[in-house]
């Protein structure tokens, strides 16, 4: 992305696109059908750009032609890289207010994952072994989740939802298949793994240059600029994880074009993301660079893994090999002690008090099951007295 490019003036080919692009959207919002949108926001260059266009064109039409919400939804895994949730918060913060002033039919959302489906519940509290490319636990707890139950809520109040999506065929070779699973050459779409919702993919064929151009030159119809989101995407080398909203999406999750992600992320092997930020003088986050790099490289000690799986049985590869199972307790423990020391060296909460406490439970729960298991063993074993 360079900053001639950022700063050009939007030229003819990006004007006749979005053009085309603004009449699309309008002309859908004022189809017949009744259902709410729901705009999938990650705080990237793309959903903010469709975002942007939506919002714009809610100011555009009479208030009586506001016939539909907007649900404009992010989801915060509660592991998201910090400057870029800051920066999604502040962005909410300021859509929520414009859509107050102007009386806009618009809700600004913030998914979650559940108790059970956090990082850390799951990390430290059940010892899962840091997600990597073939035991990725996260995403969907974390990510899909979230996005989908809220989706699912609002099918199940109002029939049938339309979900618009910031994808792009030229984002990258994986990505352009997951689109194109979804090109039935209609405008909407079905999603692929939830009912009573259609995807609407208004800037498919834009190109990144498009995005930045448009993003670099009209300022957000919400207020303040596009400037931070820019910077934020300098300061981090580029790249953003997305809205995932079903498991065609979430390849795209966690690889090196995902620098946007979770800060604990050990999919990929380096946080380019937290990296750049550190680089460009964000030196306070150092400390969660080496956290997740040890994450990663504690993952695969045998001597920090229980030899049985937490259903007390043992695993062994197709291959016949010995698969290890999760962290062992002291190992858990020894996360948690770490990354509490860091979250007071930083001063800002890393981890809740809620997962603290139900990691505790879980914890618990495992030394039951424990001492429960070696009684019956002792019991059965014809070896053991008592
Ligand atoms: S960014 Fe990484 S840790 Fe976060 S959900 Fe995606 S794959 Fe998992």
């Amino acid at each position: 992305m360079s900053q001639t490019l950022l700063f050009a003036d939007a030229d003819d080919d990006l004007e006749i696109k979005i053009k085309a692009i603004r009449e699309e959207i309008r002309s859908e919002y004022f189809s017949d059908l009744p259902h709410p949108w729901i705009v999938g926001f990650s705080g990237g260059k793309d959903s903010t750009l469709v975002a942007h266009l939506v919002f714009e064109m809610l100011l555009n039409i009479s208030p009586s032609q506001r016939r539909r919400t907007v649900h404009i939804v992010a989801n915060d895994t509660l592991v998201e890289s910090p400057l870029v949730i800051g920066h999604i918060k502040t962005v909410q913060a300021q859509m929520r207010e414009a859509a107050e002033a102007f009386n806009l039919p618009v809700k600004v959302v913030t998914t979650q994952p559940t108790l059970d489906g956090t990082f850390w519940v799951n990390l430290i509290g059940r010892g899962y072994p840091s997600p990597n490319r073939s035991f990725r636990w996260c995403t969907d707890r974390m990510k899909i989740q979230p996005t989908s139950r809220y989706i699912r809520e609002q099918v199940d109040t109002t029939g049938q939802v339309i979900l618009l999506l910031g994808v792009r065929r030229d984002e990258s070779a994986r990505r352009a298949v997951s689109v194109a699973k979804y090109d039935n050459g209609q405008r909407l779409n079905r999603h692929n793994d939830m009912v009573g919702c259609m995807v609407f993919r208004p800037i498919v064929d834009l190109t990144t240059e498009n995005v930045w151009e448009f993003l670099g030159t009209y300022p957000p119809p919400w207020g303040a600029s596009h400037t931070e989101l820019i910077s934020l995407y300098r300061n981090s080398l580029g790249g953003e994880c997305p809205v995932v909203t079903g498991k065609s999406d979430a390849p795209s999750c966690g690889t090196s074009s995902s620098r946007f992600g979770c800060w604990t992320c050990t999919v990929v092997e380096k946080d380019r993301s937290l990296e750049g930020f550190v680089e460009a003088g964000f030196a306070e986050f150092g400390p969660l660079l080496e956290f997740r790099d040890w994450l990663s490289q504690i993952r695969n000690d045998p001597n920090l893994r229980s030899a049985r799986r937490r259903n007390g049985k043992f695993t062994v590869s197709e291959a016949g090999t010995f698969v290890p199972g999760p962290f062992t307790p002291d190992t858990r423990a020894e996360i948690l002690r770490r990354l509490l020391a860091i979250q007071q060296h930083m001063g800002r909460e890393l981890i809740s008090s809620e997962e603290i406490a139900r990691i505790r439970e879980v914890w618990r729960d495992d030394a039951m099951n424990n001492s429960g298991r070696v009684a019956a063993e002792r019991a059965e074993d014809p070896h053991v007295e008592g």
